[in-house]
């Protein structure tokens, strides 16, 4: 079986691994501290805070925009359920935005409109989170100027983007938004088996999110400094700890983040050859009656995944049909995403079906093929034989 999405470990990689596993420090050590720089520096943005998985990240990102019950908070229905959970694990609500047609990304009519609706009813969203899917930026400038006008944050869901651009700079560089959060999942553009991480260019939220996935602790030198009168009483004696906040434990051990910078270190030549199947599946697949992803001009997408639609009109067999074929053909196919709205959960929430069009359409006719670094152009001259086969 071609898989959709798999990594790609170097012996590097593993000597990274084996260094820390040699060493005093499993977590909280200096490969932490290394990553966190590392990436930081490569995105352009001030600081990092490396966290247990990306979903950990969603979650002290909201806390750290201080989201909470009788807040709201807007995402996208095209997209892990993750995006959305966040909203309420801080107890606030969730809604959604729907979709652009040509990007599958948050259209911001959509937005807009929604917005000038909820202001007039006063249930403004207090954080939005576009997602940059695929690994193709959401248009931020757009966005960002909506933020300005209606007063919400923004967090990027960066899961797809790492190593992509936005109008010449890196995701992740934080310009437009409060926080962009990365995935490391096996299955994403880099990884440290699971991890995540928040990055900001703001020194207050930086220091919050910092000290909000380790407990709320800080030490007193570090974000509440002490004066200097009073670090010479007892109480503040090298021992000393804090807890300031309520956090979390959601660190991500000096294991995986050795194999983060290590990772790190090929990232562009990771998307680089993302790139260059992305553009060789769009040539491959210009006959057939496919939508190929369409590619907005002011983005450089990572291409975390590549995702074709079916032309409903061309063909006769249906989604299922053609997803099952592929899968019996060997090709690991996978379908991104369910519209979270459609969820049973959300369901039970109060959502249904038919509020999001544009999501639950893409749905039905969207396959996901294979892509990752590692991939051969004789792995995709497979699945492109396959698919021909299939719709012929
Ligand atoms: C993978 C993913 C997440 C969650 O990432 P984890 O690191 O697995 O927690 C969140 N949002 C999106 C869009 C994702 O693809």
């Amino acid at each position: 079986m071609i898989p959709y999405g798999r990594q790609d470990i170097s012996p590097e990689d593993i000597d990274a691994v084996t260094q820390v596993l040699q060493s005093d420090w499993l977590t909280q050590g200096q490969a932490g501290p290394r990553f966190e720089r590392a990436m930081a520096d490569y995105c352009g943005a001030r600081s990092a805070a490396a966290m247990s998985n990306a979903t950990a990240a969603l979650h002290i990102a909201c806390l750290a925009l201080d989201l909470g019950p009788g807040d709201i908070l807007w995402t996208v229905p095209n997209t892990f359920v993750a995006s959305a959970n966040c909203a309420l694990y801080c107890g606030a609500s969730v809604d959604f935005v729907d979709i652009d047609p040509r990007t599958y990304n948050m259209s911001v009519a959509a937005l807009s409109e929604k917005l000038a609706q909820a202001s007039t009813q006063g249930r403004l969203p207090k954080v939005v989170i576009p997602v940059h899917f695929a690994g193709q930026s959401c248009e931020m400038t757009e966005i960002r100027a909506l933020a300005d006008r209606y007063g919400f944050r923004i967090i990027e869901d960066a899961s797809h983007a790492v190593g992509g651009d936005y109008l010449g700079r890196k995701i992740g560089a934080a310009q437009l938004s409060d926080i962009v959060v990365f995935s490391f999942h096996p299955v994403k553009i880099i990884t440290t088996g699971e991890g995540g991480m928040t990055l900001t260019n703001d020194p207050r939220l930086g220091e919050r999110l910092a000290y909000l996935r380790t407990h709320g602790i800080v030490r007193p030198s570090q974000a509440a400094p002490v004066d200097a009168a009073r670090s010479n009483e007892d109480r503040y004696g090298p021992w000393m700890y804090e807890q300031i906040e309520l956090g979390l434990n959601y660190r991500m051990t000096d294991i995986q983040a050795a194999l983060g910078a290590s990772q790190l270190g090929r990232l562009d030549a990771f998307v680089a050859r993302r790139r260059e199947l992305a553009a060789r599946y769009d040539a491959l697949l210009a006959k057939l009656p496919v939508t190929c992803p369409w590619q907005h001009p002011d983005t450089n997408s990572a291409w975390h995944l590549y995702v074709i639609r079916l032309q409903r009109n061309e063909i006769k067999l249906t989604r299922r049909q053609v997803f099952e074929a592929l899968r019996a053909a060997g090709i690991g196919v996978n379908v991104h995403y369910i519209p979270v709205h459609t969820q049973p959960y959300y369901q039970r929430l109060g959502f249904s079906t038919g509020m999001f069009p544009e999501a639950e359409s893409y749905y039905q006719d969207a396959i996901t093929l294979p892509l990752f670094s590692k991939m051969t152009d004789a792995e995709q001259d497979t699945v492109v034989a396959a698919l021909t086969k299939i719709l012929s």
